[in-house]
């Protein structure tokens, strides 16, 4: 059945007979697990339904980090594919996969894609590195091949590798992050290459947002969707979880596919958030072999949209994510995301530069300054930018002026070679 003929009970008997699976796996072959439920007072035998998941205890990543063969639910011949996190925060974790568990990724992707319009008819330019322990060149090429695309894995290449192969191959599509799709749009125009009458009609976007919480195009985004020419998707993904949620042509949160994982937007006490809401993403992997998920705290927040999408397909789907556990800011009561005072910077045209930075105040708030650069009157420009922080985020930092040098500095310190907007001295 496709994934738009579904009605909303469909999706609740399809993750309600995934969930008992996958329940009674872990109770039966995850070490971990078995101790986990136990210590629930979760006794063996016992079936919990998914309407009562929260008796289980969520878990997050140092959990796994701290014994990760208790995770291992099979013997070391039946694993076929060794990944590793991105280690976007603290050791990589190493994960390990099972043919079934590639062929559940390949599933996953296929679906992403198709949710995207993706048919065999594209030839898809995949600019995402397959090697290196990473899933996600993996995860897209194995997704695309069963689709049926036709893939040039070119991966991180020079910019006239690109330019070179979008001549002779003619992509009709795109995959890869956005700030790697402005630096070739640069290249290009460099070049007198008219990019945006090459043909790819389709960009997917990973690693980084491209996308507002009220769904329209962020900077990022519209500056891809100009240069390209190509209509913008945004994907998420999950090593741990390998899957991936990826937006249809609505472009309204990326679409959830109820057979293969169960997810939650929670609070810092792990209560559910309401519906729109930004919380912790928490999964629950379906159809795992290797090393299945359960109540897994991602550490990426985003909000949970419920209402059915204007594609027709009533599967969950997630808004951007506004930030990584670390990146959370406390702020006079409020807790705040960076990347939230990054769009309201951004929408204020007489500020050239800035940078965000943070400091430990005491152990319940944080002290934030902005600094800025910015042309004109110096004093009109802050007492504004005080206002929109005021009406929205609710609060505002510290703001400074200061020398386009300085932030640059900040920006980009020595050895660093990618562009800072946030400096955290917390720890
Ligand atoms: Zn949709």
């Amino acid at each position: 059945m496709s994934e738009a003929s579904l009605s909303v009970a469909d999706i609740a008997d399809v993750q309600a007979a995934a969930w008992g699976a996958a329940f009674d796996y872990a109770a039966r072959h995850s070490p971990f697990y078995r101790e986990h439920f136990a210590r629930a007072g979760i006794a063996a035998g016992d079936k919990i339904s998914l309407a009562e998941i929260a008796r289980i205890p969520t878990i997050d990543k140092s959990v796994v980090s701290g014994h990760p063969e208790q995770f291992l639910c099979v013997p070391r011949e039946k694993i076929v594919d060794i990944v590793t996190t991105s280690g976007s925060t603290g050791q990589p974790l190493v994960w390990q996969l099972t043919e079934n568990d590639l062929q559940r990724l390949a599933r996953n992707e296929e679906l992403s894609f198709a949710c995207a319009g993706f048919t065999a008819a594209d030839t898809v330019l995949l600019a995402v590195a397959m090697d290196r322990c990473f899933i996600a060149g993996m995860a897209y090429y194995l997704g695309l091949r069963r689709l049926g695309c036709a893939v040039v894995r070119v991966g991180p290449a020079t910019p006239a590798m690109h330019l070179d192969l979008i001549r002779r191959v003619q992509p009709t599509a795109i995959v890869s992050v956005p700030s790697f799709l402005s630096h070739l749009a640069d290249k290009a125009a460099e070049a007198k290459f008219d990019l945006a009458a090459a043909g790819i009609r389709k960009a997917v976007c990973i690693g980084e947002a491209v996308r507002e919480n009220d769904f329209s195009l962020n900077r990022a985004g519209l500056a891809v969707e100009k240069s390209w020419g190509a209509k913008v998707f945004s994907t998420f993904g999950v090593t741990e979880l390998a899957a991936s949620l990826c937006e249809c042509a609505a472009g309204l949160g990326g679409h959830l596919h109820p057979e293969l994982l169960f997810l939650e937007a929670l609070d810092e006490s792990g209560c559910a958030v309401p519906d729109g809401e930004v919380g912790e993403l928490t999964a629950t992997t379906f159809g795992v072999e290797a090393m299945p998920l359960i109540r897994y705290r991602t550490g990426d927040f985003a909000a949970i949209h419920r209402a059915p999408c204007r594609c027709g397909r009533p599967t969950l789907r997630i808004g951007p994510v506004v930030g990584r556990k670390n990146q959370k800011l406390k702020l006079k009561g409020t807790t705040i995301f960076p990347s939230a005072m990054k769009t309201v910077l951004d929408a204020v045209p007489d500020i050239s530069s800035y940078v965000i930075i943070a400091w430990r105040e005491n152990n319940l708030s944080d002290a934030v300054e902005v600094k800025i650069a910015c042309a004109g009157d110096a004093a009109k420009i802050t007492a504004a930018l005080r206002e929109r922080f005021q009406g929205e985020i609710k609060v505002a930092p510290q703001i400074t002026v200061a020398p386009p040098a300085e932030i640059e500095k900040l920006q980009l310190p020595d050895g660093v070679r990618k562009r800072r907007y946030f400096v955290d001295f917390r720890d």
